[in-house]
């Protein structure tokens, strides 16, 4: 589950092509990082692998499906938003099961699918709170606890931490590490700083105008850097 690939997949926007053909590999519990300078087509492209906008051409799978036509809610993946998308006069339980609430799910299933989630964020004493009473950090891990108990195959984040503080960045990337550890699940991660894709990343996809420039390691992209620009962007010493 959680393996998704790409397939000379490209996007227009009128006239203007963002992302010309595009190959890409994503493997069954992959952390992998989009990473690139600003208006490179990082959100574009998760977009595209969400659903959230449809692909000109090429073709995109998941788990072995045809996806490239299926509406978002039948891709089994998650988009974890950022934090300010969550319900403000709604409690944490209930931003958290809002996407059950929806598929209709009974009670009890319900309420064991918010626990887990809570244990697994650490968000069991606030429940019963709104997000207006929570720190930046807390609101950013229910808006992730939403996504968790949708059980999806991928997880998808865009600049999840762009919102929050350095010092909360640095706590929140731990937390998201941990809970990739904890959970096993392919998590697709975009983000422009170079720091939070070598720190996170099992693979970094490094991205311009576009076009991918390299896919590797960490290590593979700092110590083979395949170009200056990424040699420049990853800071590596080449
Ligand atoms: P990034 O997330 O890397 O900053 P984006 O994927 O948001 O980059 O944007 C890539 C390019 O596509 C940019 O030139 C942007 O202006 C353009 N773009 C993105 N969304 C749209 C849209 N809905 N309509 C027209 N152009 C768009
Ligand atoms: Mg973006």
């Amino acid at each position: 589950m959680g393996q998704i690939s790409l397939n000379q997949v490209t996007k227009s926007f009128g006239d203007v092509q963002v992302i010309p053909p595009l190959d890409l590999d994503i493997n069954e519990g992959e952390f992998v990082v989009f990473v690139g300078p600003s208006g490179c087509g990082k959100s574009t492209l998760l977009r595209l692998i969400a659903g959230l906008e449809d692909t000109t051409s090429g073709v995109i799978k998941i788990d072995d499906t045809d996806a490239t036509a299926l509406p978002p809610a039948k891709r089994g993946l998650a988009m974890v938003f950022q934090s300010y998308a969550l319900y403000p006069h709604m409690s944490v339980r209930k931003n958290i099961a809002f996407p059950l609430r929806m598929a209709g799910m009974d009670q009890a299933a319900q309420d064991a699918k918010i626990n887990a989630a809570a244990t697994a964020l650490n968000l069991t004493d606030y429940l019963d709170r709104r997000p207006g009473q929570l720190s930046g950090g807390q609101r950013q891990r229910v808006a992730i606890g939403r996504a968790i108990v949708r059980e999806p195959s991928a997880f998808l984040f865009d600049e999840p931490l762009s919102n929050l503080d350095a010092a909360l960045r640095v706590g929140m990337r731990l937390e998201i590490s941990e809970l990739h550890k904890k959970l096993e699940t392919t998590m697709i991660y975009v983000t422009h700083d170079q720091v939070e894709a070598m720190t996170m990343a099992d693979k970094i996809v490094v991205l311009q105008a576009g076009v991918i420039e390299q896919v590797g390691s960490p290590l593979e992209l700092y110590h083979k850097p395949r170009n200056k620009f990424v040699a420049g962007f990853i800071g590596s010493p080449k």
